[in-house]
């Protein structure tokens, strides 16, 4: 009965959402009918066509599920340029079948070591406008990605590195097709057009981008793969490459011109860290430690809505109660999480079973408990609150391969096109917007400040979760900017506590807070629970919520998957 009223209102989210769709920094490629991929020897969901054909070809061939994975990213820096790349960085989960065991990989961009506290204030003290900070070199972080890609590729790949550049060799050299999702965001955007290689590249002499179904050829691409095929991700970091990196970065012509060194790029180290586990719902629940807040978060709001379980996943009291998890797990995230290296990491005690079960108790069933206040740890250092704006760009893909072995991968240049920097084809980062512009709140140092070489906050949040018998059961990921992390709790309560498939999981309606107000995804049936948020007090936004959810669920004996309806990836399994 449950399934079969959820189904209708999924339907009837459907319809509203086809009416509706404003323009906004990462907009929506459109919701329509998910179709689920089903298979018993391996599946792969990214975020885009070429780049889940690029996977697929590489698990026929016997790769493991790293190799399709470096394969599938490669592709994606190419036809989803906006979103990811070599420029950029992310945070890798491995599920090694042989071990048994996860792996956790980051490869998140660091500061340049000339970086200081106030780099993001203007000449009074002020923060500047997000906007402004995000275009040109000096939220440019060292490019974390190549190195990523080769320690997973050391530590998990099987097949020659080079036959693992051959799809996106031979997508830049014939040219792909631009897509309209890519269409829609070169045609939104500001500052790309202003890069006179990325005009090149994308937009015709009339400042239009070229129509959709156009080969898009990025030859300057080609060679960059053609080199780091043949000679390894070194010559990335030091070289040719790392040199042309560091000209456009600190370019005096740019906007806002970057202090990123060559000895900086030389210096970059992906770095493996402990996974971060816990029970939830009957199930392990494994995610990224910081520098990311994805895996503490997630597990944080899990907990305090783990009794949605026996609830609707669009009545009114579950979104009150999964709004009201979100305002505990996002006052927490803005006070106490930062990189390790840096700061000391309060992880145990933020996780801790009777800290988590105090903090839940705050939340009243009839009434919002309004703006949150992060926990107090004691002996913890006392720390200001961050406030790092995002506008979300980032992609996520989720592999397994016939071995068991299984990847979920979130990979990130920031904003859509981040700095809008071009070298040889690909985008460089504006990662670095991802610290709290402000160095201190009330004379207390903010945890996420800049610091040299320091990495900055991230909410990413690739997710592996585990059975009771141990074995792989899920793999979720999204981006979204800091909202990645109700989508991910959200899709995952859809699978472990709603009994929804893959499909369902990722076209449910969004909602939730990040301890602002409460956010309905614009277009949905979520939104006709407005006026009973308000009447608990909620002050309610409706938005565009432009998730990119890669789903994959072992159902039986097979693999089921689903990609996001909101942007144009594809599920496919054999
Ligand atoms: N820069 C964000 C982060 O690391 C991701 C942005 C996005 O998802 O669009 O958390």
């Amino acid at each position: 009965m449950m399934r079969h009223s959820f189904l209708l209102l999924l339907l009837f989210a459907f319809g509203l959402a086809q009416a509706e769709r404003p323009a906004q920094p990462e907009t929506a490629s459109g919701i329509g009918v998910v179709k689920e991929a089903r298979g018993r020897l391996f599946m792969a969901v990214t975020a885009h066509p070429l780049a889940t054909d690029a996977a697929v070809e590489i698990l026929r061939a016997g790769g493991t599920a790293a190799d399709a994975a470096i394969a599938a990213q490669l592709v994606l820096n190419l036809v989803e340029p906006q979103s990811s790349g070599l420029g950029g960085g992310g945070f890798l989960l491995y599920h090694d079948a042989r071990t048994n065991r996860l792996r956790a990989y980051d490869g998140r961009e660091t500061a340049p070591a000339s970086a200081q506290r106030g780099r993001f204030l203007d000449a009074e003290g002020k923060p500047l406008p997000f906007q402004e900070a995000m275009v040109g070199g000096l939220a440019v972080g060292v490019p974390g990605l190549p190195a990523l890609l080769d320690l997973v590729y050391r530590n998990h790949g099987r097949m020659l590195w080079p036959k693992l550049f051959a799809p996106a060799l031979r997508l830049a050299v014939e040219g792909f097709p631009l897509s309209p999702r890519l269409y829609k965001l070169l045609a939104e955007d500001r500052y790309l057009r202003d890069d006179a290689a990325a005009r090149r590249l994308y937009y015709e002499a009339d400042g239009k981008p070229k129509a959709v179904g156009t080969k898009i050829v990025n030859r300057e691409f080609g060679f960059v793969l053609l080199a780091l095929a043949q000679h390894g991700t070194k010559l990335f970091y030091e070289g040719p490459i790392a040199r042309d990196i560091v000209a456009a970065v600190r370019a005096p012509h740019a906007k806002n011109p970057g202090d990123l060194s060559e000895a900086d790029l030389a210096a970059y180290k992906p770095i493996e860290r402990e996974p971060l586990c816990g029970e939830r719902l009957g199930h392990r629940v494994c995610g990224m430690p910081p520098p990311s807040s994805g895996g503490l978060a997630v597990l944080q709001t899990l907990t305090f809505s783990a009794e949605l379980a026996g609830r609707m996943p669009l009545a009114a009291e579950s979104v009150h109660h999964f709004a009201e998890s979100g305002r505990l797990t996002f006052a927490d995230r803005a006070r106490y999480l930062a990189d390790p290296g840096f700061v000391d990491m309060p992880v145990r005690a933020l996780l801790d079973p009777a800290y988590l079960t105090a903090r839940k108790a705050l939340i009243r069933a009839e009434a919002s408990m309004g703006r949150a206040a992060a926990g107090e740890l004691p002996a913890q250092q006392s720390f200001g609150e961050e406030a790092s704006a995002e506008l979300p760009a980032t992609t996520h893909l989720s592999i397994v391969d016939a071995e068991g072995n299984a990847v979920s991968l979130t990979s990130s240049i920031e904003a859509a096109f981040g700095s809008r920097i071009m070298v040889h084809g690909f985008l460089l980062n504006n990662q670095l917007t991802d610290f709290s512009f402000r160095p201190e709140e009330e004379g207390r140092p903010v945890a996420n400040r800049v610091e040299a070489g320091k990495r900055p906050l991230s909410s990413m949040a690739p997710t592996v979760i585990y059975g009771r018998d141990g074995r792989v059961v899920a793999l979720v990921g999204s981006p979204g900017g800091s909202r990645i992390i109700n989508y991910v709790a959200q899709a995952v309560l859809g699978l472990l506590a709603w009994n929804l498939s893959p499909g369902e999981a990722v076209a449910l309606p969004h909602y939730g807070s990040r301890n602002g107000p409460t956010e309905l995804e614009r277009g949905t049936a979520a939104v006709q629970l407005r006026p009973a948020l308000e009447r608990r007090g909620h002050t309610v936004t409706v938005q565009d919520m432009t998730s990119g959810l890669s789903v994959i669920q072992r159902r039986g004996d097979d693999w089921v998957g689903a990609a996001d309806p909101r942007r144009e990836g594809t599920a496919r399994a054999e």
